[in-house]
């Protein structure tokens, strides 16, 4: 153990906006990895608390708010409520999941302001600033978008470009447009409150250096903080002209409210106030460690602008570390939601139900805490198939179907020289259960959670061949006292398991709990290592852990990704097209005849048709093709009303492996022609038989 132990953590997680659903990436980025290190101090008995909440504040609130031409009070009610279920439903353990609308965020972040204010560390400054003259309002640096001067990258935000993270003021950006109008905006004068970043550089410098001698940081967090500092830092305006936030708590600021980066991470101080009167101890005694869990793009508030005002603050505790993580991407693509090129977490449960574990884990091993990862859904399909379900699932299953085949489910007292005689054999297995523990917590406390995840699952690998090599099955025939004491130590190896998966995979840990029925005096004296299952102990019969994801499945998601694309593709032409003439899309590669002959393509006529639920695109169809009905799923929802298409006589791939989409089994495509993004039915000049062949 570390001799500077703390006393206690805060933990924290970025304050997510409540603007849009989350995705899988937001989840491997700052949540997850928190989550694993918060559950797993929780397990060593450690005072914690988890902070997160919603960031109700801001341009992307109000943009959002015109985007659905509703309030941004009835954006941030309806994207908080969203966003809480369902980290709850992935298992994020948040102490306090708050809001940033609350009355106690709004006053600690204002006095916070009024505190820096009667210290001097803001100059006011008169400046010119963009503005739409088309919505008569001054943009924040939200609305503006352009391209940014260091990468040329074309989609940079006022106040960050996203691609490559530098931090900008509206004004470096080439070709400004306002995002409301569309216009260019016009720059006109107006009055904000400046931090003093550049007085106060040094020490802030001087504190990231000597913070390394507790713990070190990832190279990529310093990197950005040391180009930062050398860069050196500016006057940063705090205040904003925008009519939603908190407003500037000085007389003469109408209409001003506080930079969102003056608000949001004051934010994690408020909800330790709303969650415990002892918050001061979290957030001023020494021997608390504050560590804040974020994403890479929000690394220099993090790690220069907030350690700033909460030493210019004073009372306050700096972050022991920033283990900021870098980005998921999908499939080789970026992720994101406007694009559609996306999994969220609500997507994928909803497909996937009862697969919480296996989201955390495929998002765990393939966490990009050092540099971007990808998601694939071939990655997700291996990591359940041939590690969860055939090491893990496998394991703790053939165990426990042994344990009662043989003993009914409780284990007998084992005679001693059986028990030597197994021991000897089981060296291996014993070295990996006694080192499991120390390498897991190393890991955690560097921030290593998908070599931590390793270190438990490597420990279910030892015991899946310990079991392989020593064949109970076989053994039975002969030593009842043998086959007892390999069982033994198997049953000893789930058992911790059980403990120190929970905070990888907590919706499976109580499971494999149940089945060995462990008590809480059981899970202390497994954490001490004291732990050894009893003769007599009863192990209840267990069900299946993981279940197999199929080819189907996989090729399902993967489509949905390449249709999501196609749309894409299909709108981006439309954009381009001015003169409303159709796009001629490439022509395919060459095909043989005999490739031709192989679709069974027939006359079929539509006889029902509905909406699926959740699914905007899909209609299901029901086809009568002369010989049979057939169900057919169908891409043209956005086209056609379900009344629209039924009586249409229409021309069916008939021989089209089946696909399972959204749960309903599709037989066949039908045959669209498309112009411009329309669509239309391909059919028959005059309606004739159903299941003729078109040829
Ligand atoms: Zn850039």
């Amino acid at each position: 153990m570390n001799k500077s132990e703390p006393k206690r953590y805060l933990v924290t997680s970025a304050l997510p906006y409540a603007n849009g659903p989350l995705h899988v990436g937001h989840i491997a980025g700052a949540y997850l990895p928190a989550d694993i290190y918060v559950r797993y101090l929780r397990l060593m008995g450690k005072d914690v608390k988890y902070i997160c909440g919603s960031d109700e504040h801001g341009a992307a609130i109000t943009i959002r708010a015109k985007q659905e031409g509703i309030s941004p009070k009835e954006v941030i009610d309806k994207y908080h409520e969203i966003n809480k279920t369902s980290f709850e439903k992935i298992g994020m353990s948040f102490d306090i999941y708050h809001r940033t609308s609350e009355a106690i965020h709004h006053e600690t972040a204002s006095d916070f302001f009024t505190n820096l204010y009667n210290k001097g560390m803001f100059i006011e400054k008169v400046s010119e600033q963009y503005y739409d003259e088309g919505f008569n309002q001054f943009l924040a640096d939200r609305y503006i978008k352009g391209t940014c001067p260091k990468c040329e990258h074309e989609n940079a935000y006022g106040d960050q470009c996203e691609n490559c993270g530098s931090s900008l003021s509206p004004t470096e950006l080439i070709n400004p447009v306002s995002t409301l109008s569309g216009n260019t905006p016009v720059l006109r004068t107006t009055k904000h409150w400046y931090l003093r970043m550049d007085e106060h550089q040094a020490e802030i410098k001087q504190w990231l250096e000597d913070v390394q001698a507790t713990e070190k940081w990832k190279k990529h967090v310093l990197g950005q903080c040391r180009s930062w500092f050398q860069e050196g830092l500016l006057p940063r305006a705090m205040t904003r002209d925008l009519d939603w936030g908190i407003p500037v708590p000085l007389p003469d600021a109408e209409g001003k409210v506080l930079y969102v980066w003056m608000d949001a991470p004051i934010g994690y101080i408020s909800a330790t106030k709303a969650l415990t009167d002892d918050w001061e101890l979290y957030w001023k005694d020494e021997e608390s460690k504050l560590v804040h869990f974020i994403g890479k793009d929000n690394i220099v508030f993090h790690c220069i602008n907030f350690p700033m005002i909460l030493k210019m603050h004073g009372d306050y505790i700096l972050p022991t570390n920033v283990p900021a993580n870098q980005f998921m991407n999908l499939e080789g693509d970026k992720m994101s939601t406007s694009r559609n090129h996306v999994v969220s977490v609500d997507g994928f449960l909803a497909e996937f139900e009862g697969m919480e574990d296996v989201l955390r884990y495929a998002l765990t091993t393939n966490m990009p805490e050092n540099k971007d990862s990808d998601f694939s859904w071939n990655d997700l399909q291996a990591r359940n198939n041939s590690e969860l379900l055939a090491i893990l699932g496998n394991f703790v299953n053939r165990v426990l179907v042994l344990t009662h085949k043989y003993f009914e489910g409780v284990l007998p007292e084992i005679p001693s020289d059986d028990l030597e005689t197994v021991h000897e054999k089981a060296e291996e297995v014993f070295a990996a259960m006694q080192a499991m523990p120390y390498e897991l917590d190393a890991a955690i406390h560097r921030y290593e959670f998908r070599n931590g995840l390793a270190e438990v699952i490597n420990l279910a690998r030892a015991g899946n061949k310990f079991l392989t090599d020593t064949e109970p099955w076989k053994l039975i025939k002969q030593s009842e006292g043998q086959t007892a004491a390999i069982l033994s130590i198997c049953l000893n190896i789930i058992a911790r398991l059980s403990v120190y998966m929970e905070p990888f995979l907590p919706f499976t840990a109580p499971k494999v709990k149940g089945f060995l029925n462990l008590s809480a005096e059981d899970e202390k004296a497994i954490l001490a290592g004291s732990f050894n299952i009893a003769a007599g102990h009863k192990i209840n019969k267990p069900s299946l852990l993981f279940s197999r994801i199929e080819d189907t499945q996989v090729a399902a998601q993967q489509q949905k990704l390449a249709d999501a694309k196609a749309a894409r593709e299909v709108a981006a032409a439309n954009a381009n097209e001015t003169t409303g003439e159709a796009v001629i899309a490439p022509l395919k590669d060459t095909i043989q005849y005999d490739d031709f002959i192989k679709l069974d393509i027939r006359t079929a006529t539509i006889t029902a048709a509905e909406k699926m639920k959740k699914a905007d695109k899909l209609l299901k169809l029901t086809v009568e093709v002369g010989f049979e009905t057939r169900t057919v799923v169908s891409g043209i929802a956005e086209h056609f009303s379900p009344e629209e298409v039924v009586g249409q006589q229409v021309l069916l791939l008939a021989n089209l492996a089946p696909r399972k989409l959204r749960g309903v089994e599709s037989q066949g495509m039908i045959l669209m022609a498309e112009e411009n993004g329309k669509l239309v039915f391909v059919k028959p000049d005059n309606k004739m038989g159903d299941g003729m062949v078109i040829s």
